[in-house]
């Protein structure tokens, strides 16, 4: 017995911001599959983790949200990195009293 569905992702080309990008597409579920995500997908293998979107809309606006995502990580981490330099300030200026 076998419940196990296998996706036969077929990659298709859309159009998104002006540029066609590739993306992967299921006929037998009618999925679409982030291309970052998957990056494999199109060579047909199958991915256990990734984000499938009923509509292409949906698609778009979540590779929308890997580029804002993107750049808010670069954005954490610097501040992070303030945050560090400034415990260290804080020490030497207690160690001058
Ligand atoms: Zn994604």
């Amino acid at each position: 017995m076998s419940t196990r569905w296998t996706p036969k992702w077929k990659a298709i080309e859309i159009e998104y911001n002006n540029k066609k990008t590739v993306v992967c597409y299921d006929e037998t579920t009618k999925l679409y599959v982030c291309p970052i995500c998957s990056p494999n997908c199109a060579k047909g293998v199958s991915t256990d983790y990734s984000s499938y979107f009923f509509n292409l809309e949906d698609l778009k606006r979540h590779l929308d949200a890997h580029k804002e995502g993107f750049w808010l990580k670069k954005r954490i981490r610097s501040e992070e990195e303030e945050e560090e330099s400034k415990i260290s300030f804080g020490e030497e200026e207690g160690e001058e009293e």
